[in-house]
């Protein structure tokens, strides 16, 4: 990658999370604090998408900063990334909440507002061009996988994803921060395989990537 074309793509993702700072296309455009565009390196080999931002990404303006972020980054320093390795977005740049009429509280986003939001996303994974792509829970699978998509039964496996880049589901953090008991070593375990099978992705050359199988070494995150 040379330095002209890793400062071209850094100046389009610049314009266009400007763009994004004033879209109101969408009414949780108009209640956000801070919209939130992604970040991350814009040649990166992968490039991760969750579900849309929390409240303390609202509050930041950047994704995955919570605790749900703070694992995010030990899942990926488990396979030898680090957060500034990758390029991380969700499938809505601004918060989705309700009023339970004593605060606002995070909910998922609505297919409306997911499609109002996907020309953005389209548009990084068109700038950033990964080699994989990884989905994080349900929702931001299905938005590329369709509604039938089972993160239980098809998390770890691969899809062709947009422009024919491979794609790969697993939970998502925050899901397992949630877990409680046995749960958590069982999902992680799960997880671990997943990014195992990530990790051999990105260590495949081209021509042989879909050989990869989940051979990388490591250990498994700590939670
Ligand atoms: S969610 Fe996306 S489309 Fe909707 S207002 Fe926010 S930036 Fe615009």
């Amino acid at each position: 990658m040379s330095v002209a074309e890793r400062a071209a793509r850094e100046r389009r993702l610049a314009n266009a999370a400007a763009i994004v700072d004033r879209c109101r296309k969408c009414e949780i455009g108009a209640i956000r604090q801070n919209a939130v565009y992604g970040e991350g390196d814009a040649c990166a080999a992968l490039l991760i998408v969750g579900e849309g931002p929390g409240e303390t990404e609202d509050r930041d303006g950047r994704p995955f900063i919570g605790r749900a972020g703070q694992l995010l980054e030990r899942m990926l320093a488990a396979i030898g990334l680090a957060r500034d390795d990758v390029f991380i977005a969700n499938t809505v740049k601004c918060r989705p909440t309700f009023d339970d009429g004593v605060r606002l509280r995070n909910r998922a986003p609505t297919p409306d507002e997911m499609t109002n939001c996907r020309p953005y996303l389209d548009e990084q994974i068109e700038i950033v061009a990964p080699r994989a792509i990884l989905a994080l829970g349900a929702p931001a699978a299905k938005s590329f996988l369709g509604p039938k998509f089972s993160i239980t039964k098809q998390r770890g496996q691969w899809f062709d994803g947009p422009s024919g880049i491979p794609i790969i589901a697993t939970f998502h953090p925050a899901y397992i921060l949630r877990l409680t008991g046995g749960e958590v070593e069982a999902t992680k375990r799960l997880v671990w395989t997943d990014l195992k099978a990530l990790r051999s992705r990105l260590d495949a050359p081209p021509s042989s990537a879909a050989r990869a199988d989940g051979a990388a070494q490591g250990s498994l995150f700590e939670d």
